[in-house]
């Protein structure tokens, strides 16, 4: 490729300077041609969804075959973006819904999501955030920063920060620390969290000024989000390696896309090369509703086969747990084989990954625990403190024996 060779190609500054945005610059790239017709059509799909793919990223598809090429797949448009169909939603997470200020997503009893970017280095066609992502007028000020520092501070049942966005890794790295300190000096801040694709589209944004100031914060994780095998190169290894070296732990987030990785053997290639790299498959994602992800989407049934050919096959800490996150903001709902075949009074049938039958028994001295949330007096020692929130809800209050809930009712439109 032509620009390989370039002096500043490591440098990510340069690499994001140097994006490939339209379409003739991938055709000069790629060495290809395509017809007039649909360059039109393809056109429109980047006026609706920029596009924008780093050199680096690019530099990984197979020119010879680009038509196939899973990098190709996420990074360039196709046609059929542009098709809305029925079931599609603008914003299929509800996540306006469920923000209470401008760049807070709050669903869960003890954890928000904290958009604190709007640009990414490379813009996944498959993005579910494609409403948002790349719009100028949603770019955070530090007045919305400060908003969900406030937000945050005020809602003591928030644990959990996750930094997301965009990619929070656009971000300079003195921006970035001052929100680490931030959220760190917030007493019932237990965890945060960086969600980031950089690893995937560019690896050199990984340096060691930025490692450096991650290194400082010592409840942080971070989730990335490689798809194929094929995007786990030299460069990205090291990148993965500078996170995990300095004690980071790593996660991985995948979207199950149609003709890209929707394979038993790719991902469990994927998991494996992740694993190999210290980075644990964390979620394996359906693809979301949004609008013009049609030609992405696999049946349920297809990441259900997935999950059927690791869990056992491969090691434990390979297997993700494969999740849709429920139209109309639902939150995540994990879906896998059923290995509860059949179950009496004392008595489970389960089956194994190689399907077997099996057989286990219950105690029969197990009682029932009646509990009433008194922790203080149970003789299981938990220590409570103050802020731990014992209040049950959904699922969990109709199995506690503490409430005279016995139904949960669906809420009349
Ligand atoms: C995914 C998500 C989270 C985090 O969920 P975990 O299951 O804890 O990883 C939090 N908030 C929102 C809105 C999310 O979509």
């Amino acid at each position: 490729m032509y620009l390989e060779n370039h002096k500043s190609w490591k440098d990510w500054k340069w690499q994001l300077k140097n994006r490939i945005t339209t379409i003739e610059e991938v055709e000069k790239v790629l060495d290809c041609n395509f017809n007039e017709d649909k360059k039109k059509v393809l056109k429109k799909t980047i006026e609706k969804f920029p596009l924008s793919i780093t050199p680096y990223y690019l530099s990984l598809v197979d020119a010879s075959d680009y038509d196939n090429d899973p990098v190709f797949k996420q990074a360039f448009p196709q046609v059929k973006e542009l098709e809305v169909c029925r079931a599609d939603i603008e914003d299929p997470l509800g996540e306006e819904d469920d923000s209470p200020i401008k760049g807070i997503t709050h669903r869960y009893p003890d954890r928000v999501l904290f958009h604190v970017s709007n640009v990414c280095a490379m813009y996944c066609r498959h993005c579910t955030r494609k409403r948002k992502v790349g719009d100028k007028e949603y770019n955070p000020m530090k007045e919305d920063y400060e908003a969900g520092f406030k937000y945050i501070e005020s809602h003591h049942e928030v644990r959990d920060v996750l930094l997301s966005g965009g990619d929070p890794f656009l971000l300079s790295n003195d921006l970035i620390d001052y929100l680490l300190e931030r959220l760190s000096k917030i007493p019932h801040v237990e965890l945060i969290r960086i969600g980031t694709r950089t690893p995937v589209v560019l690896p050199y944004r990984i340096t060691e000024e930025l490692v450096d100031v991650l290194s400082k914060y010592k409840n942080l994780w971070i989730n990335t989000h490689f798809n194929h095998p094929k995007e786990i190169t030299e460069e990205a290894i090291e990148a993965l390696d500078k996170l995990a070296g300095c004690g980071i732990p790593l996660g991985n987030q995948s979207v199950l896309l149609a003709n890209v990785n929707d394979c038993p053997r790719i991902m469990k290639k994927l998991v494996h090369k992740l694993t190999a790299n210290r980075v644990r498959p964390y979620y394996l994602y359906q693809c979301d509703l949004s609008e013009g992800l049609e030609h992405f989407r696999t049946s349920i049934g297809r990441g259900i086969e997935i999950m059927e050919s690791l869990r056992g096959h491969t090691s434990g800490l390979a297997v993700p747990t494969y999740v849709i996150d429920a139209p109309g903001g639902g939150g995540k709902i994990p879906v896998m084989p059923n290995y509860l075949m059949s179950w009496s009074t004392n008595k489970a049938i389960l089956r194994n990954y190689e399907g077997v039958i099996t057989t286990y028994e219950e105690p029969n001295e197990y009682a029932q625990i009646a509990c009433d949330l008194e922790c203080r007096t149970c003789h299981l020692q938990l220590k409570l403190d103050k802020k731990d929130n014992i209040k049950s809800i959904g699922i969990e209050k109709l199995l506690s024996d503490n409430s005279e809930i016995i139904t949960l009712t669906p809420i009349e439109e």
